[in-house]
């Protein structure tokens, strides 16, 4: 697919393109926040916030992966209900957890769950500490609890700017297709158009010539007719990807018609542009076709126009002086081309 600089504007971002990325790296700063919060708030050595029973990634900020307090947390099984130990030494199972015994010597934990939308518990907020603790209030619980649910109010941010992104990515997919021809892969005549408007006013600022092709197979019904709608398909697929060879990266070529291609060349003289629809037509002329054991000798017809020759002319007026020069191509024997001039009407 060829793409002049009218193509990319038009499969430009809307402008608003990089928001979900940079709410993405905004939630993570968001939790460290939370935690810095839970620290001070609790006088604690260490909050964290831990998801599932495995560490995350180093990248993502919510604890210190492979720090002995993170993975103190992150080997607690998840719990459906705030945890409170005032003191390890004294619980059954955390005296005998390694971070206890040894450094860093956790003497109090506590953790609250944080759940995903749907209500399932997806990790906790750990408060850590080296000694232990006489009490942990009602009070404290429910600042602990408040703080679990600003962690959640994160996550849900972070679900929707992960499928804000899907949606751009899907929408931008969706806009390509809409400026594809989904048989041929060039240009659709709508997109194809808008490149040749957009060119055309470039061109014109730039002082610079523009060009344009309308080529046409010649005899294309008798392939349908003789070997099916198929085949004729098929052709015409083959025909596009011959005429892409002939181009350049900012020309662009599209299917205007049923088996009628548009190029646009922005900056082309008249001879250039001649030059390429002659390269067009012997590509098409040079060798046959085979397809499913049938050998098809395909020729095309080409009218060129250009505003060398015509340099009032709207792009619509353009697009019909070239369909004149097409129809005297055809009219002249076909597999030739010619440049539309005034006296041709
Ligand atoms: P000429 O040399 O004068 O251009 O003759 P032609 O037979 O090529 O021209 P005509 O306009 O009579 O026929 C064009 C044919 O192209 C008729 C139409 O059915 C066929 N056609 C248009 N779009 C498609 C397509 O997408 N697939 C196939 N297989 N045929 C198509
Ligand atoms: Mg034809
Ligand atoms: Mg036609």
């Amino acid at each position: 697919m060829t793409k002049p600089a009218a193509a990319m504007q038009l499969e430009a971002q809307p402008p608003d393109g990089g928001t979900a990325q940079a709410s993405a790296g905004e939630v993570e700063q968001q939790l460290l926040r939370i935690r810095r919060i839970g620290k001070r708030l609790f006088d604690v050595a260490d909050c964290v916030i831990a998801f599932g029973q495995i560490p995350p990634e180093p990248s993502n900020g919510t604890s210190h992966p492979g720090s002995a307090i993170a993975d103190f947390c992150h080997r607690q099984s998840l719990s459906d209900v705030p945890v409170v130990v005032v003191d390890t030494c004294n619980h059954p199972l955390l005296a005998r957890d390694r971070a206890v015994l040894d450094a860093p010597h956790i003497r109090f934990y506590a953790a609250h769950p944080v759940r995903n939308q749907e209500q399932g518990l997806v990790g906790r907020i750990c408060l850590i500490d080296h000694v232990p603790r006489a009490d942990f209030g009602q009070a404290e619980r429910q600042l602990l609890a408040d703080l679990a649910s600003l962690v959640e109010r994160e996550l849900l941010v972070r679900s929707m700017s992960a499928s804000h992104l899907d949606l751009q990515k899907k929408n931008k997919n969706l806009r390509r297709k809409s400026l594809i021809d989904p048989l041929i892969g060039t240009w659709n005549r709508g997109a194809i158009m808008r490149i040749l408007t957009i060119e055309a006013i470039r061109c014109d600022k730039a002082g610079a010539p523009l060009s344009l092709i309308v080529a046409d197979l010649d005899y294309f019904k008798r392939i349908n007719d003789t070997y099916g709608h198929q085949a004729g398909d098929t052709v015409l697929v083959k025909v596009a990807s011959r005429l892409r060879s002939c181009i350049r990266p900012q020309e662009a070529l599209g299917r205007y018609g049923g088996e009628e291609f548009l190029i646009v060349l922005p900056g082309a003289s008249s001879a250039t542009a001649m030059a390429v629809a002659e390269r067009m037509r012997q590509a098409v002329a040079s060798q046959p076709e085979t397809i499913g054991g049938t050998t098809f000798n395909l020729t095309i017809s080409a009218g060129v126009a250009s505003t060398d020759m015509f340099p009032t002319a709207t792009t619509e007026e353009l697009i019909s002086r070239a369909d004149v020069a097409l129809y005297a191509a055809k009219d002249a024997g076909r597999n030739r081309i010619v440049k539309a001039a005034p006296e041709l009407s």
